[in-house]
This record gives C-alpha cells, sequence and structure tokens, in this order.
C-alpha cells in the first residue's frame, strides 16, 4: 500500500525529497541576496556564539575545579543575573559588610551587581557637571578617591578626542558612578587632537600617559574610546599582572570577539607595563592598526593579554559616523615591523608642548599633531 520503497532505494527517494526541499528554500533565499546574505552571517555568527559558550562552560568547569582562580582575581565565572543566587553567596559581600578606612577595598563589592542600564540619550555637559557637582567628592579634573577604605588602584583614565562633543557627558554620566561602585581612585584625562592631520589615536594615548604621571601618582592606565559604555559594572576597571583588554563583547559585532588578538577600544595596562613596551606606536595616522601594534609590543617582551570572563565584557558603543575621517592604509606595513620598531617609536621620541586645562570633570590636554614631533630614526 505504501508508495514508499523499503531499503536502499527508499533511502535515496527520501534524500532527494529534502534535497529538492533544500534547493527551493535556496532558491528563494538567493532571490534576494542582501538578505541571504545577512541569513548566513547570522548562522555562522550563531556557529561562533555557540562555539563561545561551549569554551566559556568548559573555562567555568576548570574555574571551579581550581582553586587558585584567575590572575587579576575579578573574573567571575559569569556575571549575568541567573548565577546571582550563586555568585552572591560564593563570592559577594553581604551588603551590610563593613570595611575600615585602613584596609584595601576589596575587590568585590555588593554594589557591583552585574548588568546595568545604559542611558545614550544626549545630555549637555554643563547639565553632567551640574548632576555631579552634588557629589563633593568630586574634585577638580574628575578625580575622586573613595573615603571607607584604600583604593586598590589609581587610574588614570585617558580619552582620545576629536570633535566628538555629544559622546563626552554621555561617556561621563555612565562611568562615573561604575568606577565610584568599584571603590577605585580615578581621574579622566581628555587628550584632544587639534590641527588638520590626520587623527592619531595612539600618539594621543602617549601624551596622554605622559601628562597623567606629571599630574598624580597613578598606578594603572585604562585607554578607552569616548564611545564605549561597560554593560556590567563587574568589569572591574583595575590593572593586572598582565595587561588588561575590557573591551571584550562590543554589540557592535554580535558580542563576539573579531578575533584573538584584538586590543582595541578599551585596554589597561599597569604604568611599569606601559614603559616596558615603550608606550603605543606614533606613526598611526588614522584609523586602524595601532592597537594592534600594541598587542605586538605586550607579547615581545612576554606578557599575555587577559580578559574579563563571559559577559562581564560586554560593552554598548555610541552609533556615531565617520565624519571625513581617513582609514590608515599604510596599517600593514607598519605592523610587519613592529618588532623593529618598538624602541624607535613610542614613549621615548616625543617632543610636544601641550596646553592643559583643568575642569570639573576632567582634564583637557590639547595638542595639535605632526608627524615631526615624534621623529623616527631610520632603521
Ligand atoms: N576619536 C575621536 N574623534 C575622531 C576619531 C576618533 O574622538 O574623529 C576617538 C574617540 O574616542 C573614539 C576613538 O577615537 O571612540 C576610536 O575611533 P572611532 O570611534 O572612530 O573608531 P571605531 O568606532 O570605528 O572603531
Ligand atoms: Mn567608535
Amino acid at each position: 500500500q505504501d508508495a514508499r520503497l523499503e531499503g536502499p532505494i527508499g533511502l535515496i527517494q527520501q534524500a532527494l525529497f529534502i534535497f529538492s526541499w533544500f534547493l527551493i528554500i535556496m532558491s528563494l533565499l538567493y532571490r534576494d541576496t542582501g538578505a541571504s546574505n545577512t541569513y548566513l552571517f547570522m548562522v555562522q555568527a550563531r556557529g561562533i556564539m555557540l562555539k563561545e559558550n561551549v569554551k566559556t562552560i568548559g573555562h567555568m568547569i576548570r574555574l571551579y575545579t581550581n582553586k587558585n582562580a584567575t590572575l587579576n582575581g575579578t573574573d567571575y565565572p559569569e556575571g549575568n543575573n541567573s548565577s546571582d543566587n550563586l555568585a552572591q553567596t560564593v563570592m559577594y559581600l553581604p551588603e551590610n559588610f563593613t570595611y575600615s578606612p585602613s584596609q584595601p577595598c576589596p575587590e568585590k563589592l555588593p554594589y557591583m551587581r552585574g548588568f546595568i542600564d545604559v542611558n545614550m540619550s544626549e545630555i549637555g555637559l554643563d547639565e553632567i557637571q551640574k548632576i555631579f557637582s552634588k557629589d563633593l567628592d568630586i574634585e577638580p579634573g574628575g578625580h575622586w578617591r573613595p573615603k571607607d577604605c584604600k583604593p586598590r588602584w589609581k587610574v588614570a583614565i585617558l580619552i582620545p578626542f576629536r570633535n566628538r562633543h555629544e559622546h563626552l557627558p554621555i561617556f561621563f554620566r555612565h562611568l562615573i558612578p561604575v568606577l565610584q561602585n568599584q571603590r577605585l581612585e580615578f581621574a579622566f584625562y581628555v587628550v584632544e587632537q587639534t590641527g588638520t592631520q590626520p587623527f592619531n589615536r595612539a600618539m594621543l594615548f602617549n601624551i596622554g600617559f605622559k601628562e597623567a604621571m606629571k599630574d598624580g601618582d597613578w598606578d594603572c592606565v585604562i585607554f578607552h574610546d569616548v564611545d564605549h559604555l561597560p554593560e556590567n559594572d563587574r568589569n572591574y576597571y583595575g590593572c593586572g599582572e598582565m595587561p588588561r583588554h575590557f573591551a571584550a563583547k562590543l554589540d557592535k559585532y554580535m558580542y563576539i570577539l573579531p578575533y584573538n588578538e584584538f586590543f582595541g577600544g578599551v585596554s589597561g595596562l599597569t604604568i611599569e607595563q606601559f614603559k616596558k613596551i615603550n608606550g603605543f606606536p606614533n606613526a598611526f595616522w588614522g584609523w586602524g592598526g595601532e592597537d594592534d601594534d600594541l598587542w605586538n609590543r605586550v607579547h615581545y617582551v612576554g606578557y599575555n593579554v587577559s580578559r574579563p570572563e563571559g559577559e562581564l565584557g560586554k560593552y554598548k558603543s555610541i552609533p556615531h559616523h565617520h565624519r571625513g575621517e581617513v582609514q590608515f592604509l599604510g596599517r600593514y606595513k607598519l605592523l610587519r615591523y613592529s618588532r623593529e620598531r618598538q624602541y624607535i617609536d613610542g614613549l621615548n621620541n616625543l617632543l610636544y608642548t601641550p596646553t592643559v586645562l583643568v575642569s570639573k570633570l576632567y582634564t583637557n590636554v590639547t595638542v595639535n599633531l605632526m608627524p615631526e614631533l615624534a621623529p623616527v630614526q631610520d632603521y
């Protein structure tokens, strides 16, 4: 009665049946190539995400079975709310925990609750300054230190800047409370480029570093894009035994690390680490490559890079256009000579005169960047 055949011929028939459906679906998809490309990308991304999750689960198991946890001690096995109960009983201090002004601040405080709102609505800088002026503990330059315990890290936050005025107040509104809850000492340095040269993020960071060192006794520097906002306040902004990459999962990259050597967005090094690698290269004019060079420098001196665990490294980025900014096409060549250039271009070949202006929430360091400010001997 049954039209279907038994045995090997039946199998072939079934396979053909499935295959013809596959063809129909594919032909439908291909009619709109845009949609099918998006579809294929999503499938691929899913695959990577699944793989990532499996890796994370593996890592979690290792963490739980290995008692001497991780390097910077803040790599929670999971940062999302679903594990809150577990996390709170296992590793959080109770709400009523009292610590003393003479003791170091704990790294895992009850105020650090995990995912937080990211408010990207625009607001004026004066308005933000007004809001924070009620906080009498914030000193000029956005300098704050906890009063109830000794901060574990004194962190200088450097922000490379040109013509992104709408981002600054959004950035401060989001980051100041996070850092306060983490009981870190901190101040902000907005390093602003003037002039007509292409943007040079790396050189701005080098200059910001030198100026910050003149200003305070920092022990940790964080290199922070103005448009990156952490989604999880357990992403602890202290340094560690290894250079740290904080912005591991960006919304604009579907929360996937684009490649293992990615070191962009938000990174942090101790003063010692940054001096040892001779800072950033100064020769990257325009978009791209300087963060990859920093990755190389860090590895050439024998460091590894640590990252926040799992969900902790999630960031939202403020959408923006690239108004007349240029890609740096010379980056591939420079990256090939990363090693040769490390000690001839960096912190040690800078000549500049900045204009420094201290305001309520940050110190503004302005420089007109030009290649002559970082002369390099031929190699
Ligand atoms: N930046 C800036 N003005 C510019 C270009 C860059 O202030 O014209 C700063 C800003 O802090 C920004 C960072 O450099 O977040 C990285 O540049 P961009 O956002 O253009 O990089 P992308 O988002 O494309 O990775
Ligand atoms: Mn950006």
